[in-house]
């Protein structure tokens, strides 16, 4: 699959807007939002709806609007508005002079709330949240009217004003639309406009005691920017009616009208905000920015580039239908996006030592090596110091190798990339517990670079550092955050499928000296390891920190098979 070719497919959203462009539908005008609640950070699944309204927008000259859907000011939070607004920046999207907050909207909802009781289509209801519920019945059962139902516009009016004016208790009155309690759609069954909620509100303060609930609020906040296409997710598919039936009756100047599209679920990971923070509540994840976990903070710290989300979320597409994306595609699209922008260097994850007998003490030697080597003049060389000691991936020895065990065993010989043929001669062992300490090898002087053997083939290619020379590095490896595809469709709790393993800290990685000047938030290749990038947080001037951003897959054993390595 090629991520670089954007999809230049349409989907039904853009059908409809381009639709709506040819029709002269409004005008030709096309403004859409993205209307966070400000009651966590943003995940991967925001992304695909952040880059599908700022894409709609962009591509047809419109405007995408930032709206913060902040009813409720319990959950609410500046840290969480701040970090939304700085995650959209980061994907690479500008919502202009068009920040909005559903707050700034208190007092028109309220009136329009009014103009609901005037028409006799809300009224205020005694019932308690519990007696509500039960009123409400169940799909198969019609709901009971509330014995409120019948108050008079005046009533209606006073009680509200006294709601308002906060004479009435927490939790002992609502405001609600008068529509249908036999209603097949449970979300038209006299649903809440208002609650009462005395506490203040992170941008209103105390000037508020009642707030406006999530379906008045949005589609009329949509109404009053003048949303062309409100998109939503299909969750909210049942609230349309209600969406519309408010519109409708509430009569402003603009109606917006309400499309939905599947959510994005990503395999092995969990996605809402609220089970997000249970795991950072519970520290079960070490923040909201831990680089295991799906937000975009996350992702970030990780080495995610705001170009291959981007791409991922073209690339899945827009459709109707849920679907449970794998994760690999997204592995791909940062492997795709970093393939052509980053160097390659040589870094010893687990090292283990190898001497070469025949090597002189003392000796060093500065050998090239290319930085990008499918295309050597991209990047440049840097130099890289072989001598008499150095490292290799303790995975690369096998005292008793199996089949296919193409690295250095007794007796074998493997090239060191850039450098020479080593054949191992012997082990050391550390006497109480038998691990082995050290490989002893010779090399081929002959086989470097340029040398008489420099073509002589040997089947395996190893990275490896020289061990005076090497630098001590920090890498953590992460792996699925849980164990389980979908988490979260089974009966156990959620967080019972996390991952033991999700993270793997090597303390004493060795990195070639090139690397010394590592700056927070470069990204690199390590051969044969994956793509890394320097943590901005942890990175200190006495270690750097590498998080794997991802794995590579089967690369070396591409270049093997064609004779590259
Ligand atoms: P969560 O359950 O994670 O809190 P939410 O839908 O409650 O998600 P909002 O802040 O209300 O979060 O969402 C802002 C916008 O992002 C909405 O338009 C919502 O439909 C969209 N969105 C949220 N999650 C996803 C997802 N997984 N895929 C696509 N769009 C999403
Ligand atoms: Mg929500």
């Amino acid at each position: 699959m090629n991520t670089q070719d954007k999809e230049t497919g349409t989907d039904f959203i853009r059908e409809i807007v381009a639709a709506d462009i040819r029709s002269n539908r409004h005008d030709g005008r096309v403004i859409t939002r993205f209307p966070p609640e400000p009651n966590g950070y943003l995940h991967i699944g925001h992304a695909k709806s952040v880059v599908l309204n700022f894409g709609v927008a962009t591509e047809n000259g419109g405007r995408c609007h930032l709206r913060f859907d902040d009813t409720n000011p319990t959950k609410e939070d500046v840290e969480y508005t701040e970090a939304i607004m700085e995650d959209v920046r980061w994907l690479g999207y500008d919502w202009g002079e068009h920040l909005h907050y559903a707050s700034d909207y208190f007092g028109r909802l309220y009136e329009f709330a009014v103009r609901l009781i005037m028409k006799g289509k809300a009224y205020v209801c005694d019932l308690s949240a519990d007696e509500i519920r039960r009123y409400r019945g169940t799909l198969k059962q019609p709901g009971k009217n509330s014995p409120y139902r019948g108050r008079s516009i005046e009533e209606n009016q006073d009680l509200f004003e006294r709601m308002q004016a906060g004479e009435c208790a927490d939790g002992s009155r609502t405001l609600r639309a008068k529509i249908d309690m036999a209603s097949p759609n449970l979300s038209m069954r006299d649903p809440t406009i208002y609650r009462i909620r005395k506490v203040p509100h992170h941008r209103t303060d105390d000037k508020w005691c009642i707030y406006p609930m999530y379906d008045f609020t949005h589609c009329l906040s949509d109404a009053i920017e003048g949303i062309t296409h409100s998109l939503c997710t299909l969750e909210f598919e049942n609230n349309r009616p209600l969406y519309d039936w408010f519109v409708k009756e509430v009569d402003p100047p603009w109606h917006p009208h309400q499309f939905e599209f599947a959510r994005l679920n990503l395999s092995f990971t969990v996605m809402s905000k609220r089970k997000l923070l249970d795991l950072v509540e519970q520290g079960l994840v070490d923040g909201w920015d831990d680089p295991r976990i799906p937000t975009l903070t996350g992702m970030r710290r990780r080495g995610y580039t705001p170009e291959a989300i981007r791409s991922f979320c073209e690339r899945i597409g827009v459709a109707r239908k849920d679907s449970l994306v794998d994760v690999a595609l997204l592995e791909h699209a940062i492997r795709y996006d970093l393939n052509q922008k980053v160097k390659r260097v040589m870094c010893v994850l687990r090292p283990l030592k190898v001497v070469i007998e025949n090597y002189p003490e003392g000796q060093t030697e500065e050998l090239e090596a290319p930085y990008f080597p499918d295309d050597p003049p991209r990047m440049g060389t840097r130099k890289v110091p072989f001598s008499r000691e150095i490292y290799i991936e303790r995975e690369d020895f096998m005292e008793e190798p199996y089949k296919k065990f193409f690295r250095l065993a007794p007796g074998r010989e493997v090239r060191l990339r850039w450098a020479y043929i080593i054949k191992c001669e012997s082990v050391i062992r550390d006497e109480k517990t038998g691990e082995i300490t050290e490989v002893r090898c010779t090399y081929d002087p002959d086989t470097k670079s340029g040398g008489p053997a420099a073509d002589r083939k040997v089947r395996g290619t190893l990275h490896w550092v020289s061990a005076p020379h090497c630098i001590e590095v920090e890498a953590r490896l992460y792996d699925r955050l849980f164990t389980v595809q979908n988490p979260l469709g089974r009966q156990e709790d959620f967080k019972s499928f996390l991952n033991p393993d999700s993270l793997e800290t090597l303390a004493a990685a060795k990195i070639e000296p090139s690397m010394k000047n590592a700056q927070p938030g470069d990204r690199v290749q390590f051969e044969r390891q994956g793509y890394f990038y320097v943590d901005p947080k942890d990175s200190t001037g006495q270690k750097i920190v590498f998080n794997r951003i991802v794995p590579l897959r089967d690369r070396w054993a591409k270049l093997v098979k064609a004779g590259r390595a």
